[in-house]
């Protein structure tokens, strides 16, 4: 089979992750240059590396240039086994960025698989476990995949430590994706959650969140012991049809109030638009809405990461997307068969 050709100089790691799951399902075999072209240390880091010997592992397939600091890989995916998988990232990389670029291929596969994942599971940059589970999976669920993410230990970058496990069922038939209109807004929760710091910290994190978005159902969440330290701040808005996420984390050197603000700060310019699907889940949907035989949803002004995602998936798949401003900031995003 031909080997696609794709030059990741105009994006990130979610590039190469969407390869690997698209090589994964199609079983297309690719060449990508410049990867993570874009990032301030490009090539292949520990996290992304994971990526590709958990792909490889998965299929049987086969990997050239997988090695840290490459820039180019030349990926060969085998035939999907389903099973039973281990996958340690080795540092604070995101086991939720890895459980993504699995979950659609063993999804897809017809016997149930289990995924143990260590390394991060809050960290900068990635989507935090709580987003997985609560935004990524349920809208993944509406287009029919079944997968149940479970955190077993927090683990904050630096120090990484963190364990997920994840249950995923063969999906059988997908379903179109149609999430243009969220509902009414129907609830709003902070949770902060933090080891190894003050409670002050998370406190006066918790007030400043609270003073752009007062609400009920908020409170701090002191974890028990475990590898390194970490606070962050995450803020969920459940609306009629959907649920949106945001979130920030301590950081030496910044205000635990500029934190609490951060987060607050993008909630509230979410709500203020009309849009059904966060920036960051809108990126996350393109290739499972893909993979389900289209649809469209709404969302806020779009950034690379939806540029680049959807080169990487018309390379793969014969699919159309179509990016609309609807005014007001808002934009849809459709995606159609060709
Ligand atoms: P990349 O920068 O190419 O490695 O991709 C990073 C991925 O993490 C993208 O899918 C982002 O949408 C996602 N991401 C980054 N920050 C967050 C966040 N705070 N919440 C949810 N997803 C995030």
């Amino acid at each position: 089979m031909k080997t696609l050709q794709l030059d990741g100089s105009e994006g990130g790691g979610q590039m190469l992750r969407s390869a690997l799951t698209l090589a994964l399902v199609t079983s297309k075999p690719f060449r990508m240059t410049h990867i993570r072209g874009q990032r301030r240390k490009p090539g292949l880091m520990r996290q992304h590396l994971t990526c590709v010997h958990a792909a490889r592992e998965i299929s049987g397939g086969s990997a050239d240039g997988a090695e840290i600091g490459s820039n180019e890989l030349v990926f060969h995916a085998g035939t999907i086994k389903p099973g039973d998988y281990r996958f340690a990232i080795g540092t604070a990389g995101s086991t939720g960025l890895l459980l993504q670029t699995l979950l659609p291929a063993l999804a897809m596969a017809d016997k149930p698989s289990t995924l143990h994942l260590s390394g991060g599971t809050h960290n900068p940059l990635a989507p935090p476990f709580d987003f997985l589970e609560r935004i990524h999976q349920t809208a993944l669920q509406r287009m029919g995949f079944h997968a149940a993410p479970q955190l077993r230990q927090h683990g904050f970058a630096p120090a990484g430590g963190g364990e997920i496990t994840c249950a995923i069922t063969p999906s059988g038939r997908l379903a179109p994706l149609d999430l243009t209109d969220r509902g009414n807004h129907e609830s709003t929760r902070i949770r902060i959650p933090f080891r190894n710091l003050s409670a002050d910290i998370a406190k006066r994190m918790l007030q400043a969140a609270l003073k752009i978005l007062p609400c009920e159902d908020a409170r701090i969440d002191q974890l028990p012991d475990g590898p390194g330290q970490g606070v962050a701040c995450l803020i969920e808005c459940g609306f009629t049809n959907t649920r949106a996420m945001s979130c920030a984390f301590g950081e030496m050197g910044v205000s635990a109030e500029k934190v609490g603000h951060r987060a607050a700060r993008m909630m509230d310019g979410f709500l203020t638009s009309n849009a059904a699907v966060d920036l960051h889940l809108a990126d996350q949907l393109l290739l499972p809405m893909a993979l389900a035989g289209g649809g469209r949803f709404t969302t806020v002004n779009p950034d690379d990461h939806v540029t680049t995602n959807i080169r990487v998936i018309e390379t793969f798949l014969p699919v159309k997307f179509e990016v609309k401003t609807s005014g007001n900031g808002v934009h849809e995003i459709s995606c159609d068969p060709v």
